[in-house]
């Protein structure tokens, strides 16, 4: 996983970096970011989505046209989480959605708490929709049955939520996700890994990042979680490209094999019958635009001109 650095109040790191602290305070001060009043939340402004735009357009040119299309919304269907395995193995990130659907009397209850200020939540119940973890987790229903021959490519964005509250700007609720996703072929699965990795560095480096491939596990959770994270490295299934935000090495995008777990959780199958195998390529896209302003200053009229010219010409 990626390190995390002890922040103080210096306002440097030893390489001469800003450190994660003043990006952040500059960052605010701009504008660019605005607080939204609870950890992780933050109010993104047309300068940030002018970069997070660019990248997106980058992320699909990686695809070279191979790739369905779709974009996804913010919310999952809670049986579709389940399968995933999510609810299990990541149970304290899930963020989940409720709803009234209570009597007259209830909601008489509802506006007394309202008006006392206390927990009217309570009163709700959960639907059958939970907040989306990942954007890929979208595209596995959809593949369920036989696949046509060489599987199927799809390109997916969406709005991920994972209750993993913090006050740094790198650490977000609520983020944008867009995937290069393949299932099919075991061997084909662990191919648009590595090449989708390598790409994908390449991208981030030619917009001026320095970003390293570093091996990774997920943050499962609990007993076992432990021995799930162990075995993943084991079997070098995620790999992360790692650029610093300030003085923080973050993680900005990931590759991942998932070997069956997806095809056997949604029942699909090649086009040769066997359980089919996935990965896929993961950008951040908040993560990358906030790599970006760190790594070229907060003006993105003065970022160098090859930057500019590939995000936006
Ligand atoms: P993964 O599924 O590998 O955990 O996440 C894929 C990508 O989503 C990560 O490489 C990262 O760029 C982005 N991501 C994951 N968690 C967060 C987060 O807490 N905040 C933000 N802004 N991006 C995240
Ligand atoms: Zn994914």
């Amino acid at each position: 996983m990626t390190a995390h650095v002890t922040l103080g109040t210096r306002e440097q790191a030893r390489d001469g970096a800003p450190t994660l602290e003043a990006f952040s305070r500059q960052l605010l001060a701009s504008g660019i970011l605005s607080p939204s009043g609870v950890d992780g939340v933050w109010v993104r402004s047309a300068t940030f989505e002018r970069i997070t735009e660019a990248v997106q357009r980058s992320v699909t040119a990686l695809g070279r046209g191979r790739y369905e299309t779709i974009q996804v919304p913010p919310v999952i269907a809670r049986a579709t989480l389940e399968r995933a395995g999510y609810v299990r193995s990541f149970t304290d990130l899930v963020g989940s959605v409720h709803v009234f659907r209570g009597s007259d009397q209830q909601h008489a209850d509802l506006l007394r708490r309202c008006d006392a200020g206390t927990d009217w939540a309570a009163v709700l119940d959960p639907a059958d929709v939970m907040l989306s973890s990942a954007a890929c987790h979208h595209v596995y229903p959809m593949c369920a049955g036989r696949l046509p021959p060489g599987g199927r490519r799809v390109e997916v964005r969406g709005e991920c939520f994972r209750h993993e509250p913090s006050s740094q700007v790198t650490r977000h609720r609520s983020f944008r996700m867009h995937e290069l996703v393949f299932v099919g072929e075991p061997v084909d699965a662990l191919t648009h890994r590595d090449a989708g990795l390598a790409e994908g560095l390449e991208l981030l480096s030619t917009l001026g990042l320095t970003v390293e491939a570093a091996a990774a596990n997920d943050p499962f959770f609990g007993r076992a979680g432990a021995i799930l994270a162990d075995g993943q490295r084991q079997d070098a299934a995620k790999y992360e490209g790692v650029a610093p935000v300030g003085d923080l090495p973050t993680a900005i995008m990931s590759a991942n094999y998932a070997a069956e777990h997806f095809g056997a959780a949604f029942a699909i199958a090649t086009a040769g019958g066997v359980v089919a195998h996935s990965s896929c390529v993961a950008f951040g896209l908040d993560r990358v635009a906030l790599a970006l302003l760190s790594a070229h200053g907060l003006d993105v009229d003065r970022w160098p001109v090859g930057v500019r010219q590939r995000l936006w010409q």
